[in-house]
This record gives structure tokens, sequence and C-alpha cells, in this order.
């Protein structure tokens, strides 16, 4: 079982209309819950492969490294993805940041600061939860700063990526994206099992209720921060076995595109083995 188009292409932000997204759909992959899950563990396989290429490409001086941006309302699976997609990849390789609401120390520094301290060194693959686009999202719903100091933010997050790119790193934003109907199933057991209660946030309520707002500033995050270098990818998340995979996909296709091959040896392999041959421990 196959996709039936490439991910990034059934993916695609661009045009897109979150409101008449259906979150359910499962773009790109005509298979079941089955298919798709061993598609996921296949694909992974071939991801930690790569991430291993990756990895040893920045050990030989190598530049490349990977961002995944996660973004989605509350509930839509960040976590899982970091769980179950990046767990399949040795975690030497992998650095992990998750940005909630700026520290008092964050706060007198510019929104970007705190972006610019966690981005992925070469070799490795950086994932944000949730990311600078808190910037435009919660900041831009909550009315956190006036909207002459957000509105130029947008071109601004796409210099600063494009910067990213051109140093060497592919960055793969997505948004996930949830029903409020799969929102409120997934807070209901949120609030009826005593093993999820951690995970509870009384504040999740309060997004909720701006649902709409939260779908018309992550509409401008589309439409104004889609780019030929960083371009967004919208993955339907009702499914969490389709947005594992289909962010599996994502990420395999992005380690794919950096055509790295395994570095030379910097010593001379023959008489380091005649070395070796000749050594008594
Ligand atoms: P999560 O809800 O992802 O499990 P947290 O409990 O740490 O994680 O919550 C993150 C919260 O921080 C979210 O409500 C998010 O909107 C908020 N947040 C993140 N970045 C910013 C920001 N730049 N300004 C204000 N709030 C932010």
């Amino acid at each position: 079982m196959t996709w039936d188009v490439p991910a990034r292409a059934a993916l695609a932000a661009d045009g897109l209309d979150l409101t008449a997204l259906d979150r359910r759909s499962t773009p790109g992959w005509s298979g079941d819950k089955a298919a798709g899950r061993a598609r996921t563990v296949n694909r992974g396989a071939r991801m930690s492969e790569l991430q291993e290429l990756l990895y040893a490409h920045g050990r030989s001086g190598g530049e490349r490294s990977v961002l995944l941006v996660l973004q989605g309302m509350d509930t839509a699976g960040k976590g899982g993805i970091v769980r179950h997609v990046l767990g399949m990849v040795d975690p030497q390789g992998v650095a992990l940041r998750s940005f909630g609401v700026p520290t008092a120390e964050e706060r007198t520094q510019h929104y970007l600061w705190r972006i610019r301290n966690a981005l992925p060194r070469p070799g490795a693959i950086g994932v944000f939860d949730r990311s600078h686009y808190e910037d435009v999202l919660v900041v831009r719903v909550e009315d956190l700063v006036p909207r002459d100091v957000w509105e130029p933010r947008y071109d601004e997050i796409n210099a600063f990526e494009a910067e990213l790119v051109e140093a060497g790193t592919v960055v793969v934003k997505v948004m996930l994206a949830i029903s409020p109907e799969e929102q409120a199933e997934r807070l209901r057991e949120r609030l009826e099992r005593p093993d999820k209660y951690w995970k509870y946030n009384p504040g999740d309520i309060d997004a909720r209720e701006r649902w709409h707002d939260y779908t018309a500033a992550y509409q401008a995050v589309l439409d104004r921060t889609s780019t030929a270098h960083a371009p967004w990818y919208v993955v339907p998340a009702d499914r969490k076995w389709y947005a594992r995979l289909a962010v599996t996909e994502l990420l395999t296709d992005a380690l794919l595109g950096l055509g790295l091959s395994w570095p030379p040896a910097d010593f001379d392999v023959a008489t380091e083995l005649a070395r070796l041959d000749a050594s008594r421990p």
C-alpha cells in the first residue's frame, strides 16, 4: 500500500480553506488503519536510516539539518507525533523544544530570540512543539499585543525562515487540524480518566470557545507564511494513525531530499585494517 500522490502534494496548504477541510479525511492515502500503521512502521525504519545518515553528515562537518514545526489546537496530537513518529529514530539525533507562555526572561527579548536559541545543530532533527507561530496565533487571538505589532510578524517570520533555509535547514511546517467534535471527545477523556487529568488544562476550554478566531488566525498563517522555501502542510488529525503516517512521510521525504551519502573515511582504511590485524591487546 502506498500514497496515491506524494504526501507533499496531498497535504500542501496552498489555496486551502480550513473551514472546508474534512478533519477525518486521509488525503493521499486510500488504505485503511491497519495498512496505514504498517506503512508507518515501514517508512519509520527508512526514516531512521536517513536520520543516521544526517547525524553522520553533521559529525563530519556537514551543515544540513531538519526542523519540524508542529502547530495545532489543544489535543490535536502534537505530543503523539513526538512520541510515535520521532520515537522511531535515535533520540541522540533529535532535539525537541516546547514553547509555552514566554518566561519573564523571554518577555524581555524579541519573540524570535528563544526560537533562535533552540534551532537544531547541524546533523540534527529539531522539533518545535508550538513555535514562533504562537506569536501570530494566541497573541493575535487574545490581543496580547496590538495589531500593529503582530501584523509585521508574518513577513518577519518569512525572512527568518528564508535565512534558516539558506543556512542549510529544511523547514517542515505541519498544522495538525482536528475538528471541534473530536477535540470535545479528547478533552472529555482527559476529564474522565484519572491517568489523563495531568494533560488537562482549564485554559483549553477558553481557547476552544474562540475556535473561529483561531481558525481565522491559522488561515492567515497558511495564507501568509506558506512559502516556496518553507511551505505549510495541513494534516487532518481526527484519525491519529493517519496524522502519524502523514508526518512520517513528510519527514522521510525531507530527509531523502537532502540527498546525503555516507561521509568518506578521513583515515586510510587499508592502513587501519593492517593496524587492527597487527594489534595485540
Ligand atoms: P501544551 O498546551 O502544548 O501541552 P503548555 O501547557 O506548556 O503546553 O501550554 C502552552 C501554552 O503556551 C499554550 O496555551 C500557548 O498558547 C501558550 N503560548 C505559547 N507561546 C506563546 C506566546 N508566544 N505568547 C503567549 N502564549 C504562548
